[in-house]
């Protein structure tokens, strides 16, 4: 892990970016970045659901501990559409000033996907085209449009996250668009990671998370034995919290002593 000397003590003046902050993991990623930025900074959060972002917006701005001046943008949008992204990118171009010093996104809006049904069952390709619009395509043209609109220059910092998962890695039976799409942005962010060694480029997979997605996951997965382990994960307290595993995220971050492109597991801290 990091030796003291390379950790930062917070992000700086920076320009984030998370999607999916309406809920979930998101809004506890916004709720802890914006404690560790400096003043002057600008979070842009994103998803659909519009009072749920205000909400979040009118927390962080009243909070004692966001720095004074903080700007919080919400953008009301359906990651799974073009305009929706070209949204989210014309607020951060023009809430960009010059003295910010780290342009910071966090892939983290994402869905589960049918999981009930197995593979055979996919036949429509409608369906499946619209799950990846949102989970992979998006979040490609994303990355792709930040990078591009804010360019490197000396003394600016860039950082993109992929909220990642233990599925990147393993199938789970039943679970094909999920594993497919997590699979998918792992390696999307392997190769950014190869093209452009001044972006700072993580993987993390936060392990399982008390939210509606896991919820609907152990309602809803056909496969009994992927089924029976989230059932036994919330039987025996296995299940953590967005905090907790928000937290170590922003430990690692802080640290900076990831391997860029890598793929790390809240287990793994
Ligand atoms: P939730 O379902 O609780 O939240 C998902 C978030 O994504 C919401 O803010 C939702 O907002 C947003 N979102 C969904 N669809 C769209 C869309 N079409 N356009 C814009 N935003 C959208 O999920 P989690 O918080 O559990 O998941 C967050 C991330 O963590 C996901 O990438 C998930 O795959 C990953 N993850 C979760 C795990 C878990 O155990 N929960 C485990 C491993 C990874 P809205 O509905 O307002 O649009």
């Amino acid at each position: 892990m990091a030796s003291p000397a390379r950790g930062r003590a917070d992000f700086g003046r920076a320009l984030c970016v998370i999607t999916g902050a309406s809920r979930g993991f998101g809004r506890a990623l916004a709720k802890q970045v914006s404690g560790l930025v400096r003043a002057g900074s600008v979070l842009v959060l994103a998803a659909r659901s519009a009072d749920d972002l205000q909400t979040l917006r009118a927390e962080l701005t009243q909070s004692g501990a966001s720095p004074p001046g903080l700007v919080v943008q919400c953008v009301a949008a359906d990651l799974g559409s073009a305009q929706g992204v070209e949204s989210v990118v014309t607020t951060c171009k023009a809430a960009f000033t010059e003295d910010i010093d780290h342009v910071f996104l966090i892939n983290n809006a994402g869905a589960l996907g049918d999981v009930s049904r197995y593979l055979k069952g996919f036949t429509d390709m409608t369906e499946v085209n619209s799950y990846l619009s949102l989970n992979v395509s998006s979040m490609l043209c994303l990355t792709a449009s930040v990078l591009q609109a804010f360019p490197p220059r000396p003394g600016l910092r860039r950082t993109a996250i992929n909220v990642s998962s233990l599925t990147a890695l393993q199938p789970f039976p039943s679970w094909v668009l999920y594993c497919t799409g997590k699979a998918a942005r792992d390696m999307m962010f392997r190769v950014l990671a190869e093209e452009q060694p001044d972006v700072r480029v993580l993987n993390y997979a936060p392990g399982p998370l008390d939210t509606e997605m896991l919820r609907n996951a152990v309602s809803r997965t056909a496969d009994p034995t992927i089924k029976k382990s989230f059932v036994d994960l919330y039987a025996k307290g296995e299940v953590l919290t967005c905090e907790a595993s928000s937290s170590k995220l922003m430990k690692l971050l802080l640290e900076d002593s990831f391997t860029s492109g890598a793929h790390v597991d809240f287990y793994d801290i």
